[in-house]
């Protein structure tokens, strides 16, 4: 239970709803701190030796049923590790012409493709699908939420992956066949030896009533463009950023966002006219890189007057009213909502059977295996537990950086030498904060017990990096 809780309401909650369970207060926070990432709501299930088998920041049933199935229905020494990638696997021979299949051209899927191409010759196809033309360069699309950047600016056609030697197919994704090898499209079928699945979380704004009528999507380049529309002929108001569940990539995007919106008010000169507010289940910014990166930025929000409601816990929209409703049934009116949608995994994902009880798909920490021979996965469609419970943030440098391992370790696999590549977990961001300023922080997230994470001080050397990071990025790729 949580920490606001009370022995006398535990009482009530296990009488209202039936429990079998004890129901305890968690006063402290003591639980919350050793077992969660800091997040709200949180489901872990504990197995009669004390282990955690099943834990999750949203609420999947289907995994948390499959757990406690799992738990009634075998002995407690046969209870499955839920974030084990490994099983037993077939290794693929050494191959004359091996056919490399990446479903994904996004972040994780452009890296992998790109270092096997320089890995293999050219005998060895490399097969990239997506359903997108383009390539976006997600991060920024904050700036051009505010104006300072155009969609052309920021993505580029995925067909200039053919220039360098690597097949591009603009099609769906349809079906996985992992028996026979084979992934189905929409207009083909592509047989694999080795298989990278980097397709990303889906969004879903659909999950929530009234989304598309209320909100403007934050994370997709429609959304930003209505957002930025939206804040040209702003006259002054309410606007909230709300995070409406977990888990979500890019933590610090919300509150970049809300920043950056900040210093566009002033700019336009209706920053005494508006209220700015951010709501998220979490209860700090960012809290899997720990506390002092947390007050760090929360001193950031309050110096800047913004509102923040931390352990808000999303109930639904009310289009008609402009309200948000919380669980606890407080509402706000809000004139410009800045939305993330909850995150799922792809569901061709799904009816291949790829994931686990949390929802994603389990890979092994290190080489990314995700439990098939020669079948791996990558990024923000993976689930990876940190060694102190936690979950590894989804955020495109772990994609780019899993990536190099996986394109290294198949590269290997095929020329018959042995890989020692092995994702460390280290991972930084930049943390736009407006006025030309950003912060830097970086860490390592394998650390034990928990992840050691450092912020620089923040200032215009650190903006300018984004901005060189991003002109990079589009030039090396793409
Ligand atoms: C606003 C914003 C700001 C961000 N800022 C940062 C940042 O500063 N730093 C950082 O590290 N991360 C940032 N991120 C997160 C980062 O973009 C993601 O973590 C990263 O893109 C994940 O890479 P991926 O390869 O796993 O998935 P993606 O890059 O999402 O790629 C998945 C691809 O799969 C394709 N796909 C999905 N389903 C199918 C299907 N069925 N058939 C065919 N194709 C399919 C999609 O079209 C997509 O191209 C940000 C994200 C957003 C939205």
């Amino acid at each position: 239970m949580g920490a606001f809780e009370t022995p006398e309401s535990c009482r009530k909650w296990k009488e209202e709803f039936e429990l079998a369970c004890p129901v305890i207060p968690d006063a402290e926070g003591t639980l919350f701190r050793q077992l969660t990432n800091g997040w709200v709501p949180c489901n872990i299930l504990v197995g009669r030796d004390g282990k955690v088998l099943f834990s999750e920041n949203e609420f999947d049933d289907a995994g948390y049923s499959t757990a406690i199935a799992g738990l009634y229905s075998a002995p407690a020494k046969a209870q499955p590790e839920p974030e084990s990638g490994e099983r037993p696997i077939r290794r693929a021979s050494p191959s004359a012409a091996a056919r490399i299949v990446i479903l994904g051209a996004g972040v994780g899927g452009v890296v992998a493709a790109h270092h096997l191409r320089q890995r293999l010759p050219r005998q060895h196809r490399i097969i990239v699908i997506d359903r997108s033309s383009d390539h976006l360069f997600s991060p920024s699309l904050l700036w051009l939420m505010v104006g300072n950047r155009r969609a052309d600016q920021i993505r580029r056609p995925l067909t200039r992956l053919a220039g360098n030697g690597i097949e591009f197919h603009h099609d769906e994704v349809a079906a996985i066949d992992l028996d026979r090898r084979l992934v189905r499209t929409r207009s083909n079928a592509f047989s694999f030896d080795y298989l990278i699945v980097s397709l990303g979380a889906r969004l879903a704004p659909e999950t929530v009533e009234g989304f598309d009528e209320m909100a403007h999507n934050l994370y997709s380049l429609e959304g930003c463009e209505r957002i930025r529309a939206a804040l040209e002929t702003f006259p002054g108001g309410t606007i909230a950023v709300l995070v409406a569940a977990l888990p979500f990539k890019c933590p610090a995007a919300p509150y970049e966002a809300a920043f950056l919106v900040e210093a566009l008010c002033r700019t336009k000169h209706i920053r005494d006219k508006t209220e700015i507010h951010i709501f998220t289940p979490e209860h700090q910014p960012m809290p899997i890189a720990g506390s002092a990166m947390g007050d760090a930025i929360t001193a950031m929000i309050h110096a800047r007057g913004i509102h923040y409601h931390p352990l808000y816990t999303f109930q639904e929209l009310r289009p008609d009213t402009r309200e948000i409703v919380s669980s606890d049934g407080r509402s706000e009116r809000v004139d410009l909502l800045l939305g993330v949608p909850p995150h799922q995994a792809p569901e061709v994902v799904r009816s291949a059977g790829l994931l686990g009880v949390s929802g994603w798909i389990h890979v092994d920490a290190t080489t990314l295996r995700a439990g098939h021979d020669g079948v791996f996965a990558i990024g923000d469609v993976t689930s990876i537990r940190l060694p102190g419970g936690k979950m590894l943030p989804k955020a495109g440098v772990f994609a780019h950086h899993q990536a190099e391992v996986v394109a290294d370790v198949i590269a290997s696999e095929i020329r018959g030498t042995e890989s020692r590549a092995s994702f460390n977990g280290k991972g930084y961001c930049w943390i736009e904060l407006g006025d030309g300023k950003a912060g830097f922080a970086s860490g390592r997230f394998y650390a034990e017990p928990d992840p050691e994470v450092r912020m620089f001080h923040p200032g215009r050397f650190w903006h300018w990096g984004k901005v060189a990071f991003e002109k990079w990025w589009l030039r090396h790729w793409l």
